[in-house]
């Protein structure tokens, strides 16, 4: 699952949060949930009541003692009503005893089962996702496991869905089963759903029965064992636009508005396939392949067996799509995770990293494989920085103390994980890494995995002892601060490399990296271990090095200060090659602009190849005095480069000079095919008019506009604009989906809001605030709620002291008590 969505975008702030509170959960060792009865197969019959948001199942569950003779079975069931629970003899239900508490179903079998004697229960069930209240707590969004959208269709404009989501435990909402991922059970599926729908479940679609009451009973069969929390249903509306691989089908489900667009989405997808099982050697392990796109799907998306689901965000219209697939990541990663997950899966929530590490590193080597090494280096230490932003260092990879099971969807993982999994490929290389991988995967295929079962293969491949390695970065926390300096004597020709670990605590990292040391063109690596707080390097040389470069290679997690000059940065940008050393460079340049050195490294960076570094080149030349070189060079881009990020980038930074002269060309930049640079071309013709500005958004207001574009629109009626620009503004608010923007416009949106007088639409504005607060799944929460409920609090003060005393209290009620 890829729960990091919101928080990524939110680790910057994240630092303060969740420290408070009992901490009893420290004492309680999470260990894999002990197995007494083991599931064999699931058969269900469901049917589907829209009226009621229930779920009415019939399910006959196959087990197996798993070695020890039991005369009871424990099934999780949640928030059910449960009609009858039986024994299946000879085709006969003879009806057992049983104890229902709401959350366990309790089963006293009809005799006592030995190891390998399988025996099958039925039981008659009616599913309520929307009344099952988690803890006796209030109503919960992110555990109903089953969730009917726009079910009575009510709300215009809205598909009517059905969608699951399994994990972390919440399958059992909507069918008796063993919730626990190391179970694994084969299944059929026969759901009765309205004729007019399509469905999707595991497994292959074997057979459809039209019915006589206007519904369709569509039968799914999953021959191959996977764990319940895995399980998935999905019916609406949707165009099956096709594909295939290898004579699989990989369909891809969207709402039919983006039936046209749905391959520059999803279409890479065999080509990924192809790429993930020649590099694991283990081929596609199951039967199909589909992607659905759901609305209101807060968890970014999931990887359910053969049936991934996907959020909103995934359907991108055409010109979203001309800055790129902003979802290609996450295909990726939901696809890898049908090896690390769905085929190997963590024995706990504990082992989660083994799932999630492997589908976070699968997006670097996608992009490797689809883009260079530049894009691949970027991932790497854009997930790193994630990572080291988060706050959450004190907690370990593998962790057997957690507070609740939804703690372990963090940083560390994900991004942690995926780092550490790129230090342990460029230490053992290419060929041992992905060898490993595929003795994990084969060993354990059908079964689960664990950061002990990770070593073993690793250990087994290589001959070597990893121990060192996995307590370091698995079973211990932290990461290294690093602070680099250098040294050169010239009468002993000695060249020193002085590194310090300057992280709090006693704890020290064994870090072996490359060293680089450079003449010119010519450099000689040494392979260096780093055992102790503080270490010096020394190379006998015949001259001053031009540079030194420490993990040449890039690839060590750590926080670094490297204390290099400004010609040794100028050097490491020309010559040592890779993004990081060529953004460690233009970084510094950026903070050293006083010297013309630095400034003529920037604008050698706007040729880069790279176009992150010509973005970046042009973010930091917005910190030097312009001059008509530099201002020559920006304009071409703004005006050529065929990179729509760098190009809306190059429009902003002209639009920092203030100069009318571009007045007309900002105009005919706000027509351009992609969002990104529309928006920025909006932005800045606002800075120079806002007049025309507000007159042009009120024109491009009235097509569909996603983005930089839908929030310039929004910014430029809610700054410039009256209380008659609301429909537009709540519109293009609405419409946005769950993301980090959403967040900043919300502040945006309130601010709005203080402008309006008609009640009616104060409410609506400030109901569509509070309801995507309450939609953010609770791990994010505690980073977006002070944004959100601090905008509205400042909106309740402006209209009070306006005299609104009536919109004021609308406002405090939506509040939360401490906020008020
Ligand atoms: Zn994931």
């Amino acid at each position: 699952m890829k729960r990091l969505l919101l928080l990524i975008a939110f680790l910057p702030f994240l630092a303060v949060a969740q420290t408070s509170g009992n901490e009893d959960w420290k004492k309680v060792y999470r260990s894999f949930p002990t197995k007494i009865n083991n599931l064999v197969h699931t058969r269900l019959d469901a049917k589907f009541d829209y009226e009621k948001s229930y779920l009415n199942g019939k399910v006959w569950i196959t087990l197996e003692p798993h070695f020890y003779a039991t005369d009871s079975l424990q099934l999780d069931a949640k928030g059910m009503n449960i009609y009858q629970v039986a024994i299946v003899k000879a085709g006969k239900n003879i009806p057992l005893k049983y104890a229902y508490d709401s959350l366990f179903l309790n089963i006293q079998l009809d005799k006592t089962y030995k190891k390998g004697e399988r025996y099958t229960v039925y039981i008659d069930y009616t599913a309520k996702p929307n009344e099952f209240k988690a803890n006796g707590s209030a109503a919960i969004t992110d555990a109903k496991g089953l969730y009917f959208i726009n079910p009575k269709g009510e709300e215009k404009d809205k598909p009517t869905q059905i969608w699951t989501q399994g994990e972390t435990e919440a399958t059992s909402v909507w069918v008796p089963t063993i919730d626990r991922t190391n179970q694994k059970t084969t299944q059929l599926f026969n759901l009765t759903v309205p004729a007019k729908y399509v469905s999707l479940s595991n497994g292959k679609l074997i057979a459809q029965k039209t019915n006589t009451d206007g519904t369709r009973t569509d039968t799914w069969s999953m021959d191959q064992p996977h764990a319940p929390y895995l399980f998935f249903m999905g019916v609406g509306d949707y165009a099956v636009v096709k594909d295939t691989y290898k004579g699989k089908e990989v369909n891809y489900y969207v709402e039919k508005a983006y039936e046209k667009v749905a391959r520059r989405i999803f279409g890479d997808t065999p080509e990924m396939m192809a790429f993930f099982s020649k590099k694991l050697g283990v081929e596609y392990p199951w039967v199909k392949y589909s992607q659905m796109v759901a609305r209101d799907y807060v968890s970014g998306a999931m990887e359910n067996t053969t049936a991934t689901l996907h959020q909103e965000s995934a359907q991108q219209d055409a010109r979203e799509l001309t800055d790129g697939n902003g979802w290609e990541s996450t295909i990726a990663h939901e696809l890898f995770h049908q090896w690390f997950g769905d085929l190997v899966t963590a024995e706990s929530w504990s082992n989660l990293t083994v799932n999630e590490s492997f589908a976070d590193y699968s997006q670097l080597l996608w992009l490797e494989h689809k883009y260079g090494k530049d894009e691949a280096m970027f991932e790497n230490f854009n997930q790193m920085r994630g990572y080291i932003g988060s706050g959450q260092q004190s907690r370990d990879l593998v962790r057997f103390y957690y507070k609740d099971k939804e703690d372990m969807f963090d940083a560390v993982s994900y991004n942690k994980g995926g780092r550490i999994l790129h230090m342990l490929r460029n230490l053992t290389g290419d060929d041992a890494f992905f060898a490993s991988l595929n003795k994990y995967l084969t060993t354990n295929r059908f079964g689960t995995g664990s950061g002990h079962k990770l070593r073993l293969a690793f250990e087994e491949v290589t001959g070597k002892d990893w121990n060192w390695f996995f307590n370091q970065w698995y079973f211990g926390n932290g990461h290294p601060r690093i602070d680099i300096s250098y040294q050169y004597n010239a009468e002993t020709q000695l060249a020193s490399v002085i590194i310090k670990q300057i992280q709090a605590g006693d704890k020290v990292f064994k870090l072996p990296f490359a060293i680089d040391i450079w003449h010119g063109n010519e450099k000689k690596r040494q392979l260096v271990w780093m055992e102790n707080k503080a270490d010096t390097f020394n190379f006998t040389v015949k001259s001053k090095p031009d540079q030194i470069n420490v993990d040449a290679d890039k690839i060590l997690l750590v926080d670094k200060k490297d204390n290099k000059t400004l010609a040794e940065f100028i050097h490491q940008f020309k010559h040592a090659g890779n993004y990081l050393d060529r953004r460690e460079a233009v970084a510094f340049a950026g903070n050293n602009t006083k010297d013309p050195a630095a400034v003529q490294l920037l604008v050698d960076a706007l040729s880069d190849p790279y176009f992150r570094i010509r973005s970046l080149a042009i973010t930091n030349l917005g910190k030097v005095k312009p001059d008509d070189a530099i201002i020559a060079k920006i304009e071409a881009i703004a005006k050529k480069e065929s990179r729509k990020m760098v190009k809306a980038e190059a429009i902003s930074y002209l639009a920092n000079l203030k100069n009318q002269s571009y007045k007309s060309f900002f105009k005919e930049a706000t027509r351009d095919s992609s969002y990104t640079v529309a928006g920025a071309a909006l932005e800045a013709l606002t800075e120079l008019d806002s007049v025309e500005a507000l007159q042009i958004t009120k024109e491009l207001s009235k097509e569909p506009a996603k983005g930089r574009l839908n929030e310039a629109i929004s910014n430029v009626l809610i700054t410039y604009g009256d209380e008659k620009s609301f429909k537009v503004v709540s519109e293009s608010y609405e419409k946005m989906p769950l993301s980090f923007p959403k967040v900043q416009m919300s502040a945006t949106y309130a601010a709005f809001a203080a402008k309006l007088t008609n009640m009616d639409e104060f409410k609506k504005a400030v109901d569509a605030i509070v309801e995507f607060r309450d939609l953010i799944p609770a791990s994010a929460k505690a980073q977006t709620d002070p944004v959100i409920n601090g905008a509205l609090k400042e909106l309740a003060q402006k209209k009070e002291s306006a005299g609104a005393t009536e919109m004021a209290a609308y406002v405090k009620s939506k509040l939360p008590a401490d906020k008020k």
